[in-house]
């Protein structure tokens, strides 16, 4: 049986991924958190839910040493936003708890894939690839299936159709600067523009933007789609699915970006990132993306004392 660990699991967002991940039973979960009591206590509510259908994965409550040898670590840990927060705003806690994890991850399973939730979420995929030192096509974040899918949503809610007719990308940034590719948006093979009048995309693109930030308000924070997404990838890679996924990846000249993390179509199998998937993009979207990739070398610029300690 693989192995992963989620670690920030006695959060709102963790503890869904840790029982989205036990009840896929492709893995056995360790559970690790800051607040050990909490942990503890999630751990054998899931471990008890794991009796009802008779599926044994094993949920183990623990430390880093218990984390030892996981072949994917997820990482939760870290502040949310609460209304009217930005996802900016957590930028320099977030990095010293993304760091300090990383580190301990490197040292109890070298050879581990790390996906990261933790927002602001490009920049602490540049963070947990600095602290891990892992090759960079084993960090990989979690952000663009999740806005992907808030988007073809609101699609299907204002078109009432099937979402499996959807076929959508949400690139560049987790923020206000993230990019619905609309020259690849196509409903039922139809491109989108045809479908739907401009203003009416415009609305929807404005809702996905604003789809984290109006859960915040709602309920305090989303955290089931996100764990969906996140399982989705643990598939992926442990089953070698070789999906192409948008996801938070290492860019090297790709669409014009290098040197940071950024919402692009990776190819995501038993190795992590395998390969990029390099779309073209209209002008508006070009541009888009360039906005998108500076505003993460900036954060990046920004935190780069602390990286160096
Ligand atoms: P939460 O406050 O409910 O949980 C965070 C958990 O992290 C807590 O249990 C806390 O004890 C733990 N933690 C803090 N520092 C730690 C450390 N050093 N080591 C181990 N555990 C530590 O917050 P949440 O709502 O679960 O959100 C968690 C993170 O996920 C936030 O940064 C949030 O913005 C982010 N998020 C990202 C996405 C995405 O699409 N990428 C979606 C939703 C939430």
């Amino acid at each position: 049986m693989a192995k992963i660990s989620v670690i920030g699991a006695a959060g709102r967002v963790g503890s869904t991924i840790a029982l989205c991940l036990a009840l896929s039973k492709i893995a056995d979960v360790v559970v690790v958190d800051n607040d050990e009591r909490k942990a503890k206590g999630i751990s054998l509510d899931l471990q008890q839910s794991m009796f009802v259908y008779g599926n044994f994965t094993q949920i183990i409550s623990g430390n880093y040493e218990d984390t030892a040898d996981s072949d994917i670590c997820v990482i939760a840990a870290g502040l949310p936003r609460k209304p009217g927060m930005t996802r900016d705003e957590l930028l320099e806690v977030n990095a010293k708890i993304v760091k300090e994890v990383c580190e301990k991850i490197a040292r109890y399973s070298p050879n581990a894939i790390i996906i990261v939730v933790t927002n602001p979420l490009d920049a602490m995929c540049y963070v947990a690839a600095e602290a891990s030192k892992f090759p960079k096509s084993r960090v990989v974040g979690m952000a663009g299936i999740l806005d992907t899918a808030r988007f073809k949503a609101f699609i299907a809610e204002e078109l009432k159709v099937d979402a499996k007719g959807i076929d959508a990308f949400i690139l560049g940034s987790h923020d206000n600067d993230m990019i619905p590719i609309i020259s690849h948006a196509f409903v039922n093979r139809r491109p989108l523009t045809e479908i739907l009048h401009e203003e009416k995309i415009a609305k929807i693109i404005e809702r996905t933007k604003n789809a984290g930030a109006e859960i915040v308000v709602l309920s305090g924070g989303s955290a089931l789609a996100p764990a969906t997404a996140v399982s989705q990838m643990v598939d992926a890679i442990l089953n070698d699915r070789k999906w192409i996924l948008p996801c938070s990846a290492y860019v090297s000249g790709e669409n014009g970006a290098s040197g940071i993390f950024i919402g692009v179509p990776v190819i995501l199998g038993k190795d992590g990132v395998e390969r990029i998937i390099e779309l073209k993009l209209s002008e508006e979207e070009r541009k888009g993306f360039e906005k998108a990739a500076d505003s993460i070398k900036k954060q990046i610029e920004f935190l780069r004392k602390d990286l160096n300690k």
